[in-house]
């Protein structure tokens, strides 16, 4: 499932090439998504100019120029945002099976939301703060730091694994990202939230920042249904240091092998040397974290 890098990634990429770009026509071939594409849809973008493409949580959010309508696109499971090359030369690729959505600018480019599994979602919505109220702080935000963590896990008696996956705390983390930033911040997954001191709230804001961006820098992780707007993959699952590792000696200590357990159903990557539930906060363990936040 694609978490916050893959998003930006797609938002980044689409930012590029429609900004400024006017939607001549929309195709639409099954309106049956996550939720309805709702009729009418097409009428009420055609000939509407792309003045911005942002991005809250895991929801691209495009606006038009001259209305507060807003494009609302969530990826879902499996969904994918595809941007084939304009050419004068040849006609537009063939329509390729799953992909739900054409839409082609008066330049000839064209934008094709392809979802196998149809859990994704294409809206359009003139408030689209609704939908994020109660979702958490941006984690690339400067709003979001140790502060506002510490505040946000104040009395919450989940694991801290469970608790970075809540989008209440903080906005777009999954199980990919949420495993290597607690290993980076070198904290137990299992730990009970409420317990983690303030300097492993400052650790675990650099780690997941840190872990964040470098998955943009790389276009995001590709494990399964994942491809950027040219179809290619990412390449950040290449340098995960525990998620997916299970058995592969840590790279950070080379004193342990990575191990998984299941936490509410779904798996955990750690390091149980690095990250220590009885002797857990030790300055020196986090020396990877500080070296981060002096760069
Ligand atoms: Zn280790």
């Amino acid at each position: 499932m694609p978490e916050l890098p893959e998003v930006e990634t797609i938002r980044r990429e689409m930012k590029n090439v429609l900004l400024g770009q006017t939607i001549r026509k929309i195709e639409i071939s099954e309106r049956r998504l996550r939720t309805l594409i709702p009729l009418g849809f097409e009428q009420d973008l055609e000939n509407l100019t792309i003045s911005s493409v942002g991005r809250r949580a895991k929801y691209i959010l495009t606006g038009f120029e001259k209305t507060s309508l807003t494009l609302v696109i969530h990826l879902g499971m499996s969904g994918r945002v595809f941007l084939p090359l304009p050419s004068s030369h040849h006609h537009p690729p063939e329509r390729q099976k799953h992909e739900h959505v054409i839409f082609t600018f008066d330049s000839g480019q064209q934008m094709r939301f392809f979802d196998p599994r149809r859990f994704g979602s294409m809206t359009l919505g003139l408030t689209p703060e609704s939908l994020f109220q109660g979702v958490g702080p941006e984690p690339l935000s400067e709003e979001f730091d140790a502060t506002i963590l510490k505040a946000a896990l104040f009395n919450k008696k989940t694991s801290i694994k469970a608790a970075l996956l809540d989008q209440r705390v903080v906005a777009g983390l999954g199980n990919i990202y949420v495993c290597e930033a607690l290993h980076m911040a070198r904290i137990h997954p299992e730990r009970l939230a409420k317990d983690l001191v303030p300097d492993e709230h400052s650790a675990l804001v650099i780690a997941i920042k840190d872990v964040l961006h470098k998955a943009i820098a790389a276009g995001g992780s590709t494990l399964r249904d994942y491809k950027r707007t040219d179809c290619e993959a990412g390449a950040f699952q290449h340098h995960f240091k525990v998620y997916n590792q299970r058995g592969k000696n840590c790279p950070s200590c080379h004193e342990n092998a990575i191990e998984r357990i299941r936490q509410s159903g779904r798996s955990t990557y750690f390091c149980k040397s690095c990250q220590s539930y009885d002797n857990p906060f030790d300055s020196k363990m986090i020396s990877e974290v500080w070296q981060v936040k002096k760069s």
